[in-house]
């Protein structure tokens, strides 16, 4: 078998399935078979990795990312999208949907097309000869410019735009292709036909950075809407005779809910609820992350504008929560603290939930034949000691 390998492994989580004792034949860039030790065969002159003491789990998913390891996504170069590329994989991340933040149209234009050339390259080059090491961006997450600016959090007010269907069209066509998520708030005058419109184009639509009631939230979902921008934050607030949107996606089994698990974006009772409402298959666990991910405490980029890290906590100069500077290994460790579920309950947040809103259930989330070989291997800790991604080890 040609760039045959086996993986060995004391535990295997598909997620949806445990495997002790069990091996990984990896041909190419793909999963070849999985199964007990016992009942696969591995080939004779292949190479053999021995991970018989470790956890293997599919590599983590992040849909909501601005940044890490000192540069912004929407410097739009190879320098910056490596930089993060090689920070996620050191955190068990094999693929990311580079995320905008709300900025001047010309810079979010020219951040959609430079990021739409990376992710073609990426995708054609099946992880051969990738120009961009490290975990694989798999497309583009729109957050903004179509925002409530009651809501914007450390979006900046000035470029905050009414939904508008040539606009986005212009965003698309500059990508190429790429853009898989928009998020947008479904109150403003034509966000439901921006979201219609989206939909038909394949888009994931996320609902957030929103003041909107439950009936506004409602009728977004009903249009199509697949999911909540990190839940709870920078949303109009639960109230119990005014539940607004966060009580329309916590009692409304048709849409997934982003959460941000870094113990400082939401309270650990409030993900208890959110657990028990949503359950763990409608969960999506995100950073949010931004440059000062990764990095000394100090000022740093978030699109366009400046932020402060202090402590592992971003705020915007105003005292706004700005972004995150969690990883998604971190994260899944903090769900398992906060809700007493196991660690294997808890994977699909990061593995199975994204791939599936994203329609990448098959190559991507999943340890099965057939899928890309994205895994991270864990101590019995849950920490990374090793990351592949589409069959190459990136650490
Ligand atoms: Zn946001």
């Amino acid at each position: 078998m040609r760039q045959a390998k086996a993986i060995l492994a004391g535990t295997i989580f598909t997620p949806t399935e445990r495997i002790d004792d069990g091996v990984i034949l990896i041909q190419g860039h793909r999963i070849h078979k999985v199964g007990r030790k016992s009942e696969v065969k591995v080939p004779s002159g292949v190479q053999v990795v021995d991970n018989r003491d470790r956890v293997v789990v599919p590599g983590f998913i992040d849909m909501h990312i601005h940044g890490a390891a000192g540069h912004d996504l929407m410097e739009g170069t190879a320098e910056a999208v490596s930089a993060v590329a090689n920070y996620l994989a050191r955190h068990g991340t094999t693929s990311f949907l580079a995320t905008t933040a709300t900025a001047s149209i010309d810079r979010t234009l020219h951040a959609a097309q430079k990021l739409g050339e990376f992710i073609r390259a990426s995708h054609r080059s099946h992880g051969a000869g990738d120009k961009i090491a490290g975990a694989q961006p798999v497309g583009i997450h729109l957050e903004g410019p179509f925002i409530n600016v009651k809501k914007r959090g450390a979006h900046p007010a000035s470029q905050v735009r009414k939904p508008s269907i040539p606009l986005l069209e212009k965003f698309l066509s500059a990508a190429g292709g790429s853009v898989r998520v928009l998020t947008l708030a479904p109150e403003l005058d034509g966000a439901l036909a921006v979201l219609e419109f989206a939909r038909s184009k394949g888009l994931r639509v996320g609902i957030g950075h929103s003041n909107a009631t439950y009936e506004e939230a409602e009728r977004s979902i009903a249009a199509g809407a697949t999911h909540a921008a990190h839940i709870y934050n920078a949303m109009r607030p639960f109230l119990h005779r005014d539940p607004g949107i966060i009580g329309a996606v916590l009692t409304d089994n048709r849409v997934s809910a982003e959460l941000i698990c870094d113990g400082i974006h939401v309270d650990r009772s409030a993900i208890q609820l959110l657990v028990l409402s949503k359950g763990i298959d409608r969960l999506l666990l995100v950073t949010d992350s931004l440059s000062g991910a990764g990095m000394p405490d100090g000022n740093y980029r978030l699109g366009n504008f400046t932020v402060h890290v202090a402590g592992g906590v971003c705020r915007t100069v105003e005292g706004n929560l700005a972004g995150s500077t969690v990883t998604l290994d971190a994260a899944v460790r903090n769900l398992v603290s906060f809700t007493g579920l196991s660690y294997e309950q808890c994977l699909p947040a990061a593995t199975l939930n994204p791939a599936r809103i994203l329609g990448l259930e098959k190559q991507k989330g999943v340890i099965a034949p057939g899928a890309d070989a994205d895994l991270a291997v864990l101590d019995r800790s849950f920490y990374v000691t090793q990351t592949y991604v589409r069959g190459r080890p990136a650490l």
